[in-house]
């Protein structure tokens, strides 16, 4: 409690209010490091493999599209049951999501060129409960 200023959403998106909050936690909380964290098996990101849309679960879906668009290594079987496919999509979107932060968020963006904050995107494994920090998403 006070260490960590958390927002968590499915699939770790970037929405408008995430990006607010992690505004809010830098700009006025202190936090340091954004830390945009995936996890293998991701359930929105399965959602968003097989394009499911239904409810309000298609807002979340549209957001991790992208993700899915720029996975073009698995040409065959691009559903949530090929494994590879969704471990490949689970870590670009980690990608896309810090992109997305940086482009839609001017306070963040000001901050980390102050080098008042870095960025770091990272995929949490279930079955090993370890985090693989992603080097290309290392900012600061
Ligand atoms: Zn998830």
């Amino acid at each position: 409690m006070g260490d960590i200023f958390s927002v968590r959403l499915a699939g770790n998106i970037a929405s408008k209010k995430a990006i607010g909050s992690l505004e809010f936690g830098c700009k006025y909380l202190g936090s340091k490091l954004v830390v945009v964290l995936g996890h293998s098996g991701c359930g929105a990101v399965q959602a968003a493999c097989d394009s499911y849309s239904g409810g309000n679960i298609g807002e979340i879906i549209k957001l991790i599209e992208p993700a899915v668009a720029r996975e073009t290594t698995e040409l065959d079987d691009r559903a949530s049951s090929n494994k590879e496919f969704l471990a490949k999509v689970c870590e670009l979107n980690v990608d896309v999501q810090i992109k997305q932060i940086l482009l839609r968020s001017t306070i963040l963006q000001e901050m980390l060129a102050k080098k008042q904050i870095g960025i770091v995107g990272g995929v949490y494994d279930l079955a090993t409960a370890k985090v693989r920090f992603i080097e290309n998403d290392l900012i600061f």
